[in-house]
């Protein structure tokens, strides 16, 4: 028996879900969100906003653009949530030879990248460290604390009865001409923002969702004492009371969500490596990045059901992606405007006819 009417009925509340969610919210649309809580990418995530790829010193895809909506996207969450989600802190990136100093300078008078890397090189101001050849600056980054975030956007979803906090089993979900039909809810479209687990959506697991695996650990160090990110072999991020946030891994092979072994000493020689103090693990937390065979974001129209759609694919980059293109999906559903091909699922539907 139907016993609710909405809009839309969307799948997952990770970065994807939450971001849908709040540009439906603003265009008056209704919504029930299904989440099981299978996926952790989203809250294990460093949370790190930062446009610039820092092994080759390079603009990330869209990077400007995605952090001239992100930030203030995430400043109205801040304000409407009532919790600080924001942090702000630059990235020291440690040399390892004179030619990437070199490199710096070249990437730093580059239009785009200017904004965000100082021309001065910064020298090492804390014995704890290790670097022969100083640091480059970069600059307007930080971190979005997702997990207080998507736990606090959760309740207020929850308040509002918005929040089914299932699993959604594709097999029950009807398709009645122009309307949906899921257990007690009758909608007119539906989002599947799954992560990398729409590998379970028998809908849309034709698109090449090679999921990524990423662990860190979090540290406990006294002598320490950093009050600034480090990007070297590992990221350490500081996170308050000694404690610091190191990694992360990336493993294209294991898909199991558990944190291994394998990760943490992996990450725990290459922090020694960088620092000459000693630490002590304390917690280790895993999950699997979404990412795309041409590792773009996946998102559009269903090639055969033209109300189901698909929000996904932002691999190791969730923070900055997300609220950028959540508007461009609205407008894509809502008003029909064409989404640039490079991120349209339709260059996949190929796969789709082949298989069906
Ligand atoms: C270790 C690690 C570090 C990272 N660090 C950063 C970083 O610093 N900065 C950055 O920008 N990105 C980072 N990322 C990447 C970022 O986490 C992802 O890009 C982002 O989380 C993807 O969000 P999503 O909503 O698409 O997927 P997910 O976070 O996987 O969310 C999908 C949601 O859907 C739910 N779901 C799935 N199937 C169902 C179903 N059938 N029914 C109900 N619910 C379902 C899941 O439970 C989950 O909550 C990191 C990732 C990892 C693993």
């Amino acid at each position: 028996m139907i016993i609710k009417k909405v809009d839309f009925i969307i799948v997952g509340l990770g970065l994807a879900g939450l971001a849908i969610t709040r540009e439906l919210n603003k265009r008056g649309k209704s919504f029930v969100v299904y989440e099981d809580s299978s996926q952790v990418s989203s809250y294990v995530a460093g949370g790190i906003f930062n446009p610039v790829i820092l092994k080759r010193f390079t603009p990330a895809w869209k990077a400007k653009e995605q952090m001239d909506i992100a930030l203030p996207f995430y400043s109205e969450l801040e304000n409407d949530l009532q919790q600080k989600i924001i942090y702000r802190w630059d990235i020291f990136r440690r040399f390892h030879s004179i030619e990437e100093q070199n490199d710096w300078f070249v990437a730093a008078d580059k239009p785009l990248l200017s904004p965000f890397l100082d021309q001065n090189l910064v020298s090492n101001s804390n014995s704890s460290v290790k670097t022969d050849y100083g640091f480059g600056r970069v600059m307007h980054t930080g971190n979005i604390d997702t997990e207080l975030m998507l736990n606090a956007y959760r309740q207020e979803l929850q308040k509002k009865q918005q929040l089914r906090a299932e699993n959604f089993d594709y097999e029950l979900l009807q398709m009645n001409g122009d309307i949906l039909i899921y257990k007690d809810i009758q909608a007119k479209q539906i989002i599947f923002c799954e992560g990398f687990g729409l590998s379970r959506n028998s809908y849309f697991n034709y698109i090449p969702l090679h999921g990524n695996k990423g662990e860190y650990i979090i540290v406990k160090s006294p002598a320490l004492q950093l009050d600034f990110a480090i990007k070297a072999s590992v990221f350490i991020m500081p996170l308050g009371n000694d404690l610091y946030k190191v990694g992360a891994t990336y493993n294209n092979h294991d898909k199991t969500a558990e944190p291994t072994s394998e990760a943490r000493e992996q990450l725990e020689a290459s922090l020694k490596q960088v620092i000459n103090v000693d630490f002590e693990v304390v917690h280790q937390v895993a999950g699997i990045r979404p990412t795309s065979g041409d590792r773009r974001p996946v998102m559009g129209r269903h090639p055969e059901f033209k109300n189901m759609y698909c929000f996904n694919g932002f691999g190791s980059r969730g923070v900055l992606i997300a609220p950028y293109l959540a508007p461009k999906l609205a407008d894509h559903i809502l008003k029909n405007s064409l989404l640039n091909a490079e991120i349209d699922v339709s260059r996949f539907q190929k796969r789709y006819w082949k298989r069906t």
